[in-house]
């Protein structure tokens, strides 16, 4: 995709996100846009750099660690969010590339984090990610046993949870997922929702989405979801 297309693409993305903001009531701002760059290298991101977006999400420690620093220093601003697994053996390297790691899903990964927490002095924002369609393949904590979780990283690790995080079956209607995402947060006192992708974002605003993450319908189609 051309330089202008990706910034073309983001306009119009953040366009319909300010016009779901006004559809369904919420402030013009609520809704942050992070920009999904996974498999996307450096010059595709710098379009969308220059063009004033600031938050974006990816997938892979060892892909952030070759494509970030150099951005970062160019752009001190930005917020990287990690959307992708992650194995409590590079919890050192999330905690030191990511200022929000979007897929807490487990004690032994909150246990790894808390440590390089105390150890770094580096706080990353934190979401727990829910297995709201329950997929054996995917990462999250089953929905009965959220609210467990959530507690056992609080009192037991000290971690403060910003919220929750959810990927809906592709083959599910997304709405009831983001529903029961926002049910579970609301009764666990937590604000954030990150819910909605490039097909169905307007949908997730609706249902109380805080971030929507959105790669292909910025970057272009992904060759595919390779790991590094
Ligand atoms: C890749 C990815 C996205 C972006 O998906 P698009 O359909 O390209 O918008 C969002 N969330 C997660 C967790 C992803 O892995």
């Amino acid at each position: 995709m051309s330089e202008n297309e990706t910034v073309e693409r983001l306009a119009t993305v953040k366009a319909a996100i300010a016009r779901a903001e006004s559809d369904y009531d919420r402030k013009p701002g609520f809704v942050t846009l992070i920009a999904v760059s996974k498999t996307f290298p450096a010059e595709d991101i710098a379009p969308a750099l220059a063009a004033g977006q600031r938050v974006f999400g990816e997938n892979y420690v060892q892909e952030t660690k070759a494509k970030w620093p150099e951005l970062r220093e160019r752009y001190p601003d930005v917020e990287l969010h990690l959307i992708g697994p992650l194995q409590s053996n590079k919890a050192k390297e999330a905690v030191e590339l990511f200022d929000v790691i979007q897929t807490l899903d487990r004690p032994s990964l909150a246990e790894a984090l808390a440590k390089e927490i105390a150890k770094q002095g580096r706080t990353p924002r934190l979401f727990v990610q829910v297995n709201t369609g329950e997929e054996p393949q995917k990462g999250g904590v089953a929905p009965r046993e959220v609210d467990a979780f959530i507690e056992t990283c609080r009192t037991q690790y000290g971690l403060t949870i910003e919220g929750l995080m959810c990927i809906p079956p592709a083959e599910d209607p997304p709405s009831p997922h983001f529903a029961l995402l926002a049910t579970i947060a609301k009764r666990n006192g937590l604000n954030g929702l990150s819910m909605g992708m490039s097909a169905d974002f307007d949908a997730a605003i609706q249902m109380g989405a805080t971030h929507v993450r959105v790669g292909s319908a910025i970057f272009g189609t992904r060759a595919k979801a390779v790991k590094p």
